[in-house]
């Protein structure tokens, strides 16, 4: 991990909604964006609850329509996350938010380039020390509107180098856009440069950060269906903030926004990069040893984490005794299986002994208890390794096969 890039810092915020730092000595913070119609107030208000929840710093909501900027001003009061108003086309829109209240405008150089147009929306974030982002896409960088800049722009892609020539377009227009925001003397800005292209997000991103000290909003564009878009949008965003680049990320899913909530925080755990708030959960990826149905077991074991636990205990859920116990070191709280038997450890020592069907609830039990004694500070997380001599496997190892086939789980072969 390289240290984190020293950049410029915005706040945005407010006492009701709560302040977050994007940059300087901030933590890096998740951000996401409503699936619904902002203008439906009720579920748009929901969907941030929801969000906020789930964990995300700030919530970003679009405004394409008079309606939408309207619903802010009774939106806004019901939530207690900062809202970012995204602004396409109408820069109007952008002065209905600001003037709404929300924390933070999202303008795109590709569809809002008439700068007077700029500079009243620059204007009236000065007044109110409302940031804005800078958001470059691959997507919508290329002129739209006047059809011979269009065709000029487009010969250049199919000239020898589409990826370089674009990310010159992307660093051009960025360019050209500053120059109006630090004309107006305004600073409060985070860029982004995002593309559908991991190679190109890094290559971007790379280079941005050796020309500008702004904070840097991290994102893949339309990174689809979440089975995939996780890999599409974790490697370049996880490459770049290995390299200290990055002060927020967002992942774009054609999926319910809280799992780019929750996969970007996750993100962000395992690089270190914020403190983990709820469980850790390892587990083993089972194999011919296995002898209970552990792929069901996780998966509940990991819903009530989520809904119970707030500390981050490591929980560790082992389809057998073999090499369970070398493979959770560390762990809390930890499961071996047996045969059809769950063997419970808390920090290496062994507490039950329980059939398969009362695993889950015993070992909820052993983390609610172990949370307990952690906050009355009678135990600290991670303080003993695990010491466990696995006893013997009673059963034929690789029994559990026949009974994950039973309850209709998908079998990969
Ligand atoms: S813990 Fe046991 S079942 Fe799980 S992968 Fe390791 S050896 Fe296989």
């Amino acid at each position: 991990m390289n240290i984190r890039r020293n950049t410029r810092k915005v706040l945005l915020g407010d006492n009701l909604h709560g302040f977050v730092g994007i940059g300087g000595d901030s933590p890096v913070t998740v951000q996401t964006m409503t699936a619904g119609y902002t203008h439906q107030i009720d579920p748009c208000v929901a969907e941030i609850h929801k969000l906020a929840a789930a964990g995300a710093d700030l919530v970003r909501v679009a405004v394409p329509e008079k309606k939408d900027t309207e619903a802010l001003k009774e939106i806004l009061p019901q939530v207690r996350v900062p809202i970012v108003a995204d602004v396409h086309f109408h820069f109007q829109r952008a002065l209905e938010a600001i003037e709404a209240g929300v924390h933070k405008i999202r303008l795109n150089p590709g569809n809002i380039s008439d700068h007077a147009q700029v500079r009243d929306v620059i204007q009236a974030c000065k007044a109110r020390k409302i940031p804005i982002r800078i958001g470059v896409n691959e997507g919508s960088i290329v002129e739209r509107r006047d059809k011979q800049k269009r065709a000029k722009e487009l010969g250049a892609f199919f000239s020898d180098n589409r990826h370089g020539h674009l990310l010159a377009i992307m660093i051009a227009k960025l360019e050209e856009y500053l120059e109006v925001f630090e004309a107006e003397d305004f600073h409060d800005i985070v860029i982004s440069a995002k593309s559908i292209d991991p190679a190109l997000v890094i290559d971007a991103y790379v280079e941005i950060s050796k020309r500008f000290d702004y904070p840097l909003h991290l994102g893949v564009t339309h990174a689809g269906p979440k089975e995939t878009g996780t890999i599409r949008s974790v490697v370049p965003l996880g490459h770049l903030l290995c390299s200290g680049i990055g002060d927020t990320i967002r992942l774009s899913y054609a999926n319910d926004p809280v799992y780019e909530v929750q996969d970007g925080l996750e993100l962000l755990y395992v690089l270190g990069l914020r403190q983990r708030v709820g469980a850790e959960l390892i587990a083993c990826p089972t194999c011919g040893r296995i002898q209970v149905d552990l792929f069901k077991l996780v998966q509940e074991v990991r819903k009530k984490l989520a809904e119970e636990i707030r500390l981050p205990i490591k929980v560790a859920v082992m389809g057998c005794v073999v090499n369970g116990p070398g493979e959770c070191e560390g762990a809390d709280v930890a499961i071996f299986a047996g045969d059809r038997r769950g063997i419970i450890y808390v920090q290496g020592q062994k507490v039950a002994n329980v059939p398969e069907e009362e695993i889950l609830e015993r070992l909820l039990l052993e983390c609610r208890e172990f949370e307990a004694k952690v906050k009355r500070g009678e135990a600290k997380l991670g303080e003993k390794r695990v010491e466990v001599t696995p006893p013997d496997p009673i059963g034929p190892l690789g029994s559990g096969w026949g009974r994950i086939q039973r309850t209709g789980l998908p079998v990969v072969k």
